[in-house]
């Protein structure tokens, strides 16, 4: 929404201190960023974030008649809040508010060339200046949290967070796959380390929820569908056949681990080569009646969550040894994690269990009733007789991970377990969801520590569900139904099911967006041909009107590179490069979306027509997008894009889709560098024949091409 009338926007100029000021020229910057279009006040202060600094803020608010407030400073992420409060107390939107980053983009990254973080800052305010001069005040959107918890999967963690919500007089749905509640836990014979019963263990936390008159059991049952907006989950159960709905406020997810299974060539035949789940119900019942007994740790590759496996071989290993004093004990692993217990280890050693560690280029090979092992202790080949052979698997994730993870739109590890959204790094303005994850189906842990998980997941689930109500000024797709064509293309491409058509005015339906399931990736804005949906906070008219912006005062001779970063992922990396003082060149513009999916290919054309040299695309890597697929959408827009750069005669090099970590500051250094370099060696200007064969009229505006992207 725009404001009506001439904008007045106020900007401030913080010092941070000296921390900006020492580096970047703020008289200049002041004088000249008085000078934009739409700035009614330009002034510096020694700390916008203090008392006196917001204080200074909400007075010129009301001495200005200022709408709309920029400040150069620090990071939104942290300090966004605080100037929004301030708006908030002036009696301005908190959306009225754009928040510059020349501290961690240009001060603490250019320290060595304050000319250049200089002319960045005042073109990063430009950019703030033009995009705020259409932004507007957004309604917040509230939503009730309905009073009850779903806790997916009935293992330790589960069983913990079950109880624990319900401690607190919170319903609570406990839906578990198997016929019995315990999970792997129940599979035990005793815990790694002190050896306590896992069977009493199991049993304790079981009573727990068993017969608890706020918990409602469902076991041999399946959640089938999760749908609704945050804070009002509906939930979809499958038990016997029969469909049973729930609504929640919060979900648990505590799906567990389970051993993977052997391939073909251990022929485990459950007598002579077993299972560490099978020696467990072995030892639980007597024992092993052998006189050779050989566990071997199986990393099928060395990124394999193997520590759970490890611990039980040993914990099994001294058990034996123990019981059976005569037995030869042996355990053969690739890497003892520095977790396991040392008093365990000397234990094992002084009862005998013999150690051997293989090279994960030089496995182990079965030989006839051995096993034949290059053992790096001793640096020579052993031949380890073998009557019984163990089989320690590492854990993996339950098959039905992945359709709870598409379900909750959760993103999974390369491995399926579930990945938490960085709190700290999350953008400030995504609605807490109420999702947590906990115990195994993050990445096997122990019993205990799935216990430590299920008590943490229930606390910030109570928190969640204590807040009664959620209030978002997130920014949220808007339909312009004037525009609307009624293709319905919008609709399939949300992964949030927020669209529907309805009834048009005329004869045609028309898109309808529910605000409260919008999450805001901003997936439909670029998927709409009639460009009929409008993505607050970053809409074409303010992505172009930085683009334009950052374009505007382009040095001769110097090239531009333009960096579209999720907020996610690459701007929360840029943020952390700055914190640690990495330096890079100074000829990089950043501007925020909110996911990859915004990267619009008009709008990369956009900015090859004004004059950039190159146009670096930034988002989560691959399975990690918060929004469920948004950088696979950017990875096909980007590869159309691509083609037909080339078919044009563009050198395509001079666009790059990378993925980035939101906590490596190095690796996005690494890659803006990679890519300047490029550019640079590319050359920085791009031809004027060029431009117009890409369809740049005479005016600049876009031209249809005939191409689609
Ligand atoms: S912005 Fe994303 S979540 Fe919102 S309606 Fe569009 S596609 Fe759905
Ligand atoms: S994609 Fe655009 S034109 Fe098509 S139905 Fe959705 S809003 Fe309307």
């Amino acid at each position: 929404m725009v404001i009506e009338g001439n904008p007045k926007i106020g900007v401030f100029l913080c010092e941070c201190g000296r921390e900006i000021s020492d580096v970047i020229e703020l008289s200049m910057l002041e004088q000249d960023v008085a000078e934009m279009p739409g700035v009614v006040l330009s002034q510096r202060q020694a700390y916008c974030c203090s008392k006196v600094g917001l204080h200074e803020i909400r007075q010129a608010i009301e001495r200005h008649g200022l709408d709309r407030v920029v400040v150069a400073g620090c990071t939104p992420r942290t300090h966004g809040p605080l100037f929004e409060k301030a708006l908030e107390e002036a009696g301005l939107s908190p959306s009225c508010l754009e928040v510059v980053n020349v501290r961690e983009q240009c001060a603490w990254v250019h320290a060595d060339d304050p000319e250049g973080a200089t002319e960045k800052a005042l073109d990063l305010t430009r950019m703030a200046v033009a995009k705020a001069a259409l932004v507007g005040p957004r309604p917040s959107i509230q939503v009730d949290v309905t009073p009850a918890a779903l806790v997916i999967g009935g293992g330790t963690a589960g069983l913990t967070a079950a109880a624990t919500v319900a401690a607190s007089g919170f319903p609570v749905i406990l839906v578990e796959k198997e016929p019995e509640l315990g999970g792997q836990v129940a599979r035990l014979h005793t815990l790694y380390p002190r050896g306590e019963s896992a069977s009493e263990f199991i049993k304790k936390r079981i009573r727990s929820v068993e017969g608890h008159e706020d918990i409602q059991v469902l076991t041999g049952s399946t959640v089938t569908d999760i749908s609704g907006p945050v804070g009002d989950y509906r939930v979809t159960v499958t038990r016997d056949g029969k469909s049973l709905g729930f609504h929640v406020g919060t979900v648990i997810v505590a799906t567990g681990a389970r051993e993977a299974d052997p391939s073909d060539e251990f022929q485990q035949d459950g007598v002579r080569v077993v299972t560490q789940s099978e020696l467990e119900l072995a030892l639980r019942e007597g024992g092993v009646n052998a006189g050779h007994v050989v566990t071997m740790v199986y990393e099928p590759n060395p990124e394999a969550y193997s520590s759970v496996a490890v611990a039980t071989a040993l914990k099994n290993s001294l058990l034996l040894k123990r019981r059976h004093p005569e037995a030869a004990v042996s355990l053969i692993f690739n890497d003892l994690s520095s977790d396991l217990s040392a008093a365990m280890i000397e234990e094992a050693r002084a009862l005998g269990v013999r150690f051997y560690s293989y090279d994960g280029q030089r496995p182990p090979r079965l030989a006839n009733k051995a096993v034949e092992v290059f053992d790096r202790l001793r640096g020579e080949a052993a031949t380890i007789p073998a009557e019984v052979l163990v089989l320690a698997m590492p854990l993996v994730p339950h098959d039905d991970a992945m359709s709870i993870s598409s379900m909750l739109s959760v993103p999974v590890d390369k491995h399926g377990f579930f990945l938490e959204p960085n709190v700290r790094l999350r953008p400030r303005s995504f609605l807490p969801t109420g999702i947590f994850v906990c115990g195994s189906a993050h990445y096997p842990v122990s019993a205990n520590e799935s216990v430590f998980q299920g008590y943490r997941a229930a606390a910030r689930a109570l928190r969640h569900l204590s807040a009664g109500t959620l209030a978002s000024q997130g920014p949220r797709a808007q339909v312009r139904e004037s525009l609307c064509v009624g293709c319905g293309s919008c609709v399939e491409s949300c992964p949030f099911d927020a669209i529907s058509m309805v009834p048009g005015g005329g004869t045609l339906s028309v898109s309808s967006i529910d605000a409260s399931l919008c999450k805001g990736c901003g997936n439909c804005t670029v998927v709409c041909p009639a460009k009929a949906i409008v993505m607050e906070k970053s809409s074409d008219m303010e992505l172009i009107a930085q683009i334009d912006a950052a374009l505007a005062a382009r040095s001769n001779g110097q090239s531009r590179v333009l960096a579209l970063l999720c907020e996610w992922s690459g701007c929360a990396a840029a943020d952390l490069a700055g914190a640690e003082r990495r330096q890079y060149p100074a000829n990089v513009r950043i501007i925020r979306v909110g996911c990859a999916a915004r990267f619009d290919p008009y709008l990369v054309l956009w900015a090859f027509l004004q004059g950039a040299d190159g146009v670096l695309l930034g988002g989560c890597d691959p399975g990690m997008c918060h929004y469920v697929e948004g950088n696979r959408w950017a990875v096909e827009r980007i590869e159309t894009l691509h083609h037909m750069l080339k078919g044009a005669g563009f050198d395509a090099r001079r666009l790059s889709l990378r993925w980035l970590k939101p906590d490596d500051g190095a690796q996005f250094v690494e890659v803006l560098r990679d890519f300047l370099d490029e550019i640079e060696y590319l050359g920085p200007t791009i031809p004027v024949d060029t431009r117009q064969s890409l369809g740049a009229s005479p005016q600049g505006q876009l031209l249809p091409s005939g191409q689609s992207v």
